[in-house]
């Protein structure tokens, strides 16, 4: 393997310890990657130079949103970022949690497809739900649990529940409901359930039983029965 001195630290070392640099006769950096780091790290630290950083970085991401999604993904590629990563999050826990936080209010949909599709294959079921299908869903409703209106405090529901081994996390089963109504409706047969709700409600569950059964390409009878199959 080919060799170089480092001309800071004066340190002959394998030529994968210097960066490639295409502009350099020899075709790498001079100064190895341990001290290029440690110059870099060191010319950071001064204030006009953070300053201008800091503004060309916020400049640059708002900029070019694409290139740095491209990046991102292929940093998080690197074995090497991962560890350091991981190790950064088990130090800083609260760090973490917080900006897990802030993606779980920014990307509600993804987060929550996501999760449901996750507990649907862990069970063995069809997991096909898209973000566009979740935003369908909730907009076909009008932001509101068909049941009690409510716009606040909504979960995801599967009108069949997963525990029947039947059903999965597609389109034609999920439901967007009050968690309160999620909560009552639990595990049991929606249809059975629904001899419990009042009559607005009810009206409401007709509604909702009238759209699943068209996601599944079915008449509101024929989507009856085949739910009630799954309980037997
Ligand atoms: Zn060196």
């Amino acid at each position: 393997m080919i060799q170089q001195t480092c001309t800071k630290c004066k340190v002959t070392k394998e030529i994968n310890e210097f960066t490639i640099n295409r502009t350099k006769k020899s075709g790498f950096e001079s100064r190895c990657k341990t001290c290029r780091n440690e110059d870099k790290r060191e010319y950071r630290k001064r204030d006009h130079v953070k300053v201008k950083e800091r503004a060309y970085e916020k400049k640059y991401r708002k900029e070019n949103p694409d290139k740095l999604k491209v990046y991102n993904k292929k940093r998080w590629q690197n074995p090497e970022v991962r560890a350091y990563k991981e190790e950064y999050r088990k130090k800083n826990p609260e760090i973490f949690k917080k900006s897990y936080r802030k993606y779980k209010e920014n990307h509600f949909d993804k987060y929550t497809v996501t999760k449901h599709l996750i507990f649907a294959k862990e069970n063995g079921l069809r997991a096909d739900w898209t973000r566009e299908e979740y935003n369908d869903l909730v907009e076909f409703f009008n932001g509101k649990c068909p049941l009690t209106g409510d716009t606040e405090d909504l979960s995801v529901d599967h009108f069949i529940p997963i525990s029947t081994g039947h059903g999965g996390t597609y389109s034609g089963n999920i439901v967007v409901i009050s968690k309160s109504m999620n909560l009552r409706k639990g595990n049991k047969n929606p249809f059975l359930w629904a001899d419990t709700l009042k009559d607005e409600e009810i009206q409401g569950f007709i509604r909702m039983v009238r759209y699943l059964a068209d996601k599944n390409n079915m008449s509101p009878e024929e989507f009856k029965d085949y739910v009630e199959g799954c309980f037997n």
